[in-house]
């Protein structure tokens, strides 16, 4: 099969981004300190009709190190006398894949039974454990955490999730050797970029050039594994499906019609042939970490099954790390006629959030509809790193703006000046004017239509940034 045909030349371990989990029990303060972390993007991304977001999963960043962060949602007691259940699973999950774990309690509350047992699992677990006493703002941090000091999980961080104090220095502490050792991931370019919006600090590399980093992800038995069997040849990946490597993720580079790709691959897609089938429990966490780590995702979907919340939410994920996306419905050769037009009814009625992206069928097992796959794949790229030029831009939104204006907010009215371009994958825009507060997300999307019709950017999630000008 011709597929088969394109060699790979190496392969190395990836660098995921660091897992935090947040652990404790009920009303510690656990989301209080997941929304500090994340300090959630809301603000660029227009909500959709039909998007899920899990507001349980986020990006943190501090200084220069971006890391992922868990909120377990805590441990619920289910039996009485204040005996803790068994953990969520969820919970037991995100613990075993943490890299580190903050264990929250609450120095009003003080030291409780249900701390001690979520101690003692933690410490059980092996993983490296921050503690830290929340709500300590107006306090003696010394006497509030002294009390913590019995959990024997070494010293208590006194913090105030609600008003940042200590928050920065412990997560510094939980990060501390993961981030260190961990080189950087090579579109740092585009990452630094997407951070400076100064016009002067733009300057776009040529990101065509880059190899695309493809993730693959989806639902467990969509066929993931096949695919990548079909792209990179059967007897390749089970050649270095090696022991010892089942955790980490690899890179594994590849070439196909002279474009070079670098596929971010979990643990999870590499079987070992058919010799053992390994039912592979679903991994948000991994999941999140190849998106994190690709600049391109391919999100699978199994034309014999309903789409399901777990693909609305893997979806969700996608558009807002932004990156570039394109989706691929697998097992066509199984769908009867019928069955193709309602997944595809199905995909526009729950997905229709993903309108950006391009949609293929494909047959990963026969090896059909791979090569236009791998064309919108390369488009796709393309897009999320395309430069914009701000005159075009301006000019893009001044004609917007002719055509429909921004609704009057009180006795403002927001006045849009012009545009320019803060980063790629995603593409930013950056919109300067006055009174930009409370644009909506209505004339958010309008934006971002004409936006995305003039420079033609399918496949890729697009970030509009509004700022008042001084
Ligand atoms: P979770 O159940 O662990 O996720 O806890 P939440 O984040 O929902 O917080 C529970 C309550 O504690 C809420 O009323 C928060 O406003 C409050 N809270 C969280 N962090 C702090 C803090 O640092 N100081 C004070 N005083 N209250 C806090
Ligand atoms: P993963 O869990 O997403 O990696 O899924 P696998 O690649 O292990 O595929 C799960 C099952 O679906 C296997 O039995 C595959 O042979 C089957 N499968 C994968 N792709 C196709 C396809 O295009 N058509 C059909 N009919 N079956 C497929």
């Amino acid at each position: 099969m011709s597929v088969n045909e394109q060699g790979f030349s190496t392969m190395k371990p990836a660098v995921f981004k660091p897992v935090v989990v947040l652990v404790g029990r009920p009303n510690v303060g656990k989301s209080t300190l997941f929304n500090r972390l994340t300090r959630s993007r809301d603000a660029l991304v227009a909500d959709f009709p039909g998007l899920t977001r899990d507001r349980h999963y986020g990006e943190g960043r501090v200084g220069d190190h971006p890391f992922i962060v868990v909120d377990t949602g805590g441990f619920e007691p289910v039996a009485k006398n204040g005996i803790m259940a068994e953990m969520a699973k969820q919970t037991v999950q995100a613990v075993d894949e943490a890299d580190a774990i903050v264990f929250l309690t609450d120095g009003r509350v003080g030291l409780t039974g249900h701390d001690r047992e979520i101690a003692e699992r933690l410490r059980r677990s092996g993983r490296k454990v921050l503690l830290a006493v929340n709500k300590v703002e107006g306090m003696s941090r010394a006497a509030a955490a002294a009390e913590f000091y019995e959990l024997g999980l070494g010293e208590p961080h006194a913090i105030s999730s609600a008003h940042g104090d200590g928050v920065v220095d412990m997560i510094e502490e939980a990060l501390q050797g993961l981030v260190e050792t961990a080189p950087e991931v090579d579109d740092d370019e585009a990452a630094e970029m997407a951070r400076q919006t100064d016009e002067e600090a733009f300057s776009p590399v040529d990101a065509i050039d880059h190899r695309i980093k493809l993730a693959i992800v989806g639902r467990p038995n969509v066929g993931k594994s096949t695919l990548v069997n079909t792209l990179l040849g059967e007897e390749r990946v089970i050649a270095f499906d090696q022991p010892g490597t089942t955790r980490d993720a690899i890179e594994i580079e590849f070439e196909r019609g002279g474009r070079r790709y670098t596929l971010i691959d979990t643990a999870g897609l590499r079987k070992r042939g058919k010799v053992f089938e390994a039912i592979e429990k679903f991994s948000v966490i991994k999941t999140l970490q190849a998106i994190e780590a690709s600049n391109v995702v391919l999100l699978m979907l199994d034309a014999s099954a309903e789409i399901s919340e777990q693909d609305a939410h893997i979806a969700g994920f996608v558009l807002e790390t932004g990156r570039a996306l394109v989706v691929a419905i697998n097992k066509w050769d199984r769908a009867d006629s019928e069955r193709r037009d309602e997944i595809k009814r199905e995909f526009e009625r729950k997905l229709r959030f993903l309108s950006f992206a391009k949609m293929h069928t494909v047959s990963a097992l026969r090896g059909a509809g791979i090569g236009p796959l791998l064309k919108s794949i390369e488009s796709a790229h393309a897009a999320a790193f395309a430069k914009l030029s701000t005159p075009k831009l301006t000019r893009t939104l001044q004609a917007a703006v002719e055509q429909q204006q921004p609704p009057r907010k009180g006795i403002f009215r927001p006045k849009l000046r012009y545009a320019h371009q803060g980063g790629q994958n995603p593409p930013l825009i950056v919109v300067h004017g006055s009174a930009l507060d409370e644009i909506p997300d209505s004339y958010r999307r309008f934006l971002e239509t004409r936006f995305r019709e003039t420079f033609r950017l399918e496949g890729t999630p697009l970030r509009i940034e509004f700022r008042n000008s001084r």
